[in-house]
């Protein structure tokens, strides 16, 4: 899979996603991962991509030119381009599922107030927030699909299996875990997971899952 980020942070972006797992999947070849400059679609002297609202109103728009170039340049016919703003899509795990199954990502971080609705109008292919709040730019978002898209990735995580314990598959949240030591300052790990039985285990872990879910996400599991 390939994913490329349009954003006037591309740093910010490129230290954070080099760590860890998905660091180790792009080193791997799991997944390209291409971070673009805004800028350098520029053609003033400044680099300039940003000017007033028409209308008037506070802060800057993204102007169109230098996204259309950008977004223009960075496509490719299998690619879908996905500008991460508030209004958007509201991001959940079938929405994961679906955009890992893309062969190219072209994600649209904006900044300030936002980009030209022209671009939105022409190029999107579809709008994805990542809560019901404001970020002053796209670029965290865009790095927290990027991070969870690519789990979904065959091979990006150690174990598969993760992802069917996580949290939100078959819509319950995820059951407690415990590492050694089985006692630390008093307290103790429940005895069923100590005991070797498989089956006891699994009956407890869904049982624990459910109590969570009913308890902080009733609206999961359709109460
Ligand atoms: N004026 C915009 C509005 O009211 O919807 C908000 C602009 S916001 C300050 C600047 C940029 O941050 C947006 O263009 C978008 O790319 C990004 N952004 C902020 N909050 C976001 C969120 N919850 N989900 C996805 N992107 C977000």
């Amino acid at each position: 899979m390939r994913i490329d980020l349009l954003t006037l942070f591309p740093a910010m972006a490129e230290a954070v996603l080099g760590e860890s797992m998905i660091g180790r999947a792009q080193k791997s070849g799991l997944i390209q991962l291409g971070f673009h400059n805004l800028r350098d679609w520029a053609t003033d002297k400044h680099h300039i991509v940003d000017d007033r609202p028409f209308g008037g109103g506070a802060g800057m728009v993204l102007k169109p030119e230098p996204l259309f170039a950008a977004i223009e340049r960075l496509k490719t016919p299998a690619a879908q381009v996905v500008y991460l703003c508030p209004d958007g899509e509201q991001l959940s795990t079938p929405l994961v599922k679906e955009l890992a199954a893309a062969e190219h990502l072209v994600l649209v971080s904006g900044h300030y107030e936002g980009i030209d609705q022209r671009v939105r109008d022409t190029l999107v292919d579809r709008e994805v927030s990542i809560g019901d709040y404001v970020l002053t730019n796209g670029t965290l978002p865009a790095m927290v699909l990027i991070d969870c898209v690519c789990r979904y990735v065959p091979g990006v995580l150690g174990e598969e299996k993760s992802l069917t314990q996580d949290s939100f598959h078959d819509s319950f949240l995820g059951f407690p875990q415990f590492t050694r030591p089985a006692e630390y300052r008093g307290m103790t790990v429940p005895e069923v997971l100590l005991s070797g039985d498989h089956k006891a285990i699994e009956r407890w872990r869904e049982e624990e899952a459910l109590k969570k879910t009913r308890q902080r996400r009733p609206d999961l599991l359709g109460d």
